[in-house]
């Protein structure tokens, strides 16, 4: 008999060589129903998997990331095997699961695919599909692994299984088809019931360009024809939504080549809304207790040899700026801690002047190569909202705490609701691979986790994901789409401390070393503004967003009118302009609606005559004749309502 261990800590006997399916079975008929992968002690295994130690077994269904991962894989198998019947003559290569789906690479015979024949593969994927057959795993030996890929000549299979160990190699098959694969399948093709294939691409084998270029498939599939429909339908909105296409139409942002690829350049109505959201964080810092700092964009490479960010960045990033001095070296700045423990270390504190907060919209390059940029979410030149907290190891605690305020109250007004949190801890069967005394990793740990306790995140607490030098919390914001987007993160350090020899006289009148903690809400201000443009549309939150109101002149003689309306709302602080353009009020309506400003302030005879404006909200909304002090309190109610005090 064997023990095996489920995930709620119980333990049940098996016969030896029962498969997890079994082991489903023995729970509920429902569960065996949708289980689709499993992993047994920390290893993918197939559903079919005699196990025969004891062991812990974790069975997975749709719903987890790793029944996903399970489900595009073996599709990426179906779609395969429709290529090949397809193209004969076509060579695969490899067909993993991505975040959303799978892609396959193949070399084609000749020509290639287009999107026109998108519907044939998926057709013939489904026929396959619907044949319910079985993946089945089987050994192989290198020689019959080599031979069987030689006489294909499949070059690409070949030199995957050379560098595999023999003994190590497994073939998949199901139906006609066999694949070279690990493993880590759904129990049979039947339970895919939806396949579409999404794009195509060019890839270079194993990335590099000196290799043959080869043709990427992507594609996604799911249990449900109606689970298709629905993602199908996301992608659509999620193309309205491109920060890239609205940051254009907004006129918030731009790039140039002749500047360099990867430098954001911020247009006056970007930089106008960049500047908001410095101030806001900037009011809510300063109560706080942040002080800001400037640093300059530049450092010596000595500095961040010191910080050991050289180390990290040197090789693979700009390099280091020459001067007319001999020997004299410059390095962009990659990031803005270095600085800061610099400022830290012009005078010496003591325990009572703890903790130190230094606050700084710093920007800092970092060079990415041009096919992983994308629009401001990966670029060359960033600006960090970043801030660096010197403090003792007692007041962690409370430090995490306020962090964590700060954090919440920004995304809150910014209309976010569904956060959730990750901490990451040491991996204790390692302890060697961290620096910093054991007893304040337990007391930061603690103090992290207990902080996100009492301020009610939703967390998950991930063993050996902390960083050498210290553990931390990474907030993550789900937006209007449901995605995943990873923001600011929570960093305690013991290393640049260290690095940079920095101290407090403590109570008992010694030297002691500080704990640092970085920490930025919004992560980068490109970033942010990118998510917060994909989050709302484009349709910002009123306090925030660049123009708050346009009036629209019915006709030219109304424009004395408007500029006398644009006056009093500029005295109440509303951002407003007017389109005085001779064009019919139809269009001017049409084209406000287009770009998204909240309100729209149409004057005409009746509206100068009773000293009004009709306003119209975007979406429609009519909220008649009303005069400027009551449309002023009513933009401020609107703000208020979101924008609260911290
Ligand atoms: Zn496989
Ligand atoms: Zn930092």
């Amino acid at each position: 008999m064997i023990k095996i261990t489920l995930p709620d800590g119980s333990v049940k006997e098996f016969e030896k060589n029962t498969t997890p399916m079994q082991v489903a079975k023995s729970i509920s008929e429902g569960l065996a129903r949708n289980v689709i992968s499993a992993k047994f002690n920390n290893t993918t295994v197939e559903t079919t998997t005699p196990l025969n130690t004891d062991g812990s077994l974790i069975l997975y269904t749709w719903n987890d990331k790793e029944g996903k991962t399970a489900f595009w894989h073996s599709t990426s198998h179906i779609v395969a095997q429709a290529i090949e019947e397809l193209y004969p003559g076509v060579k695969l290569t490899i067909g993993p699961a991505i975040e959303n789906g799978f892609y396959y690479d193949v070399e084609l015979p000749n020509g290639s695919i287009s999107d026109k024949d998108f519907s044939t593969i998926e057709k013939k994927a489904l026929e396959i599909a619907r044949g319910k057959h079985d993946y089945k795993m089987r050994a192989v030996s290198k020689a019959d692994a080599l031979a069987f890929y030689k006489n294909q000549g499949n070059e690409y299979k070949v030199e995957l299984i050379e560098n595999l160990e023999d003994g190590t190699i497994t073939f998949c098959d199901h139906d006609s088809f066999t694949d070279l694969c690990r493993g880590g399948h759904i129990p049979n093709t039947g339970i895919v019931k939806a396949i579409k294939i999404l794009s195509v691409a060019g890839a270079y084998w194993r990335g590099n360009e000196n290799n043959p270029q080869l043709t990427r498939i992507y594609g996604i599939s799911f249990p449900k024809q109606k689970e298709l429909t629905a993602y199908l339908e996301l992608l659509e909105e999620a193309k309205k939504r491109d920060h890239r296409k609205l940051g254009k139409e907004l006129e918030l942002f731009t790039f140039s080549q002749k500047v360099g690829q990867g430098l954001p350049l911020w247009l006056p109505k970007g930089a106008a809304l960049r500047e908001r959201l410095e101030n806001f964080l900037k009011k809510a810092q300063k109560k706080a207790g942040y002080e800001m700092v400037v640093t300059p964009h530049i450092g010596q490479k000595e500095l961040y040899v010191t910080s050991g960010h050289y180390e990290k960045y040197g090789e693979d990033s700009f390099q280091p700026i020459h001067t007319p001095k001999e020997g004299e070296e410059f390095l962009l700045k990659p990031m803005n801690c270095p600085h800061h423990c610099e400022i830290y270390n012009t005078k010496p504190y003591s325990y009572k002047e703890l903790p130190k907060r230094f606050a700084e919209f710093g920007t800092v390059y970092r060079y990415e190569q041009s096919g992983e940029l994308h629009g401001l979410t990966r670029v060359r030149g960033f600006t960090q909202d970043d801030a660096h907290i010197f403090c003792t190891p007692d007041q962690l605690d409370e430090e995490f705490k306020n962090v964590i305020d700060l954090s919440l109250y920004v995304l809150g007004s910014l209309g976010f609701e569904n956060f959730t949190a990750q901490v990451s801890v040491r991996d204790l069967d390692n302890p060697e691979k961290y620096i910093g005394s054991v007893e304040n990793w337990e007391k930061a740990e603690q103090a992290i986790i207990n902080a996100a306790k009492e301020k009610g995140l939703n967390f998950v607490i991930e063993a050996g994901e902390a960083a050498f030098y210290g553990p931390k919390l990474d907030f993550m914001v789900k937006d209007a789409l449901g995605r995943q987007w990873q923001l600011g993160t929570i960093q305690v350090d013991y290393n640049l401390p260290e690095r940079f020899d920095l101290s407090y006289k403590g109570s008992d009148n010694e030297l002691h070393r500080p704990v640092m903690i970085h920490r930025a809400p919004f992560g980068s201000m490109e970033r942010f503004i990118a998510l917060l443009l994909e989050h709302t549309g484009g349709n910002f939150p009123l306090w925030l967003t660049p123009e708050q109101a346009i009036i629209l002149p019915v006709s030219e003689k109304h424009e004395k009118y408007a500029e006398k309306v644009l006056k009093s709302l500029e005295n109440n602080e509303i951002r407003a302009l007017i389109d005085g353009r001779n064009e019919t009020i139809g269009k001017k309506i049409r084209e406000a609606e287009m770009s998204k400003v909240p309100f729209m302030l149409i004057v005409g005879d009746n509206d100068e005559d009773a000293n009004t404006i009709s306003v119209r909200k975007h979406g429609g909304e009519d909220l008649g004749a009303i005069d400027v002090t009551t449309f002023t309190n009513l933009v401020n109610t609107e703000i208020n309502s979101t924008l609260k005090t911290f």
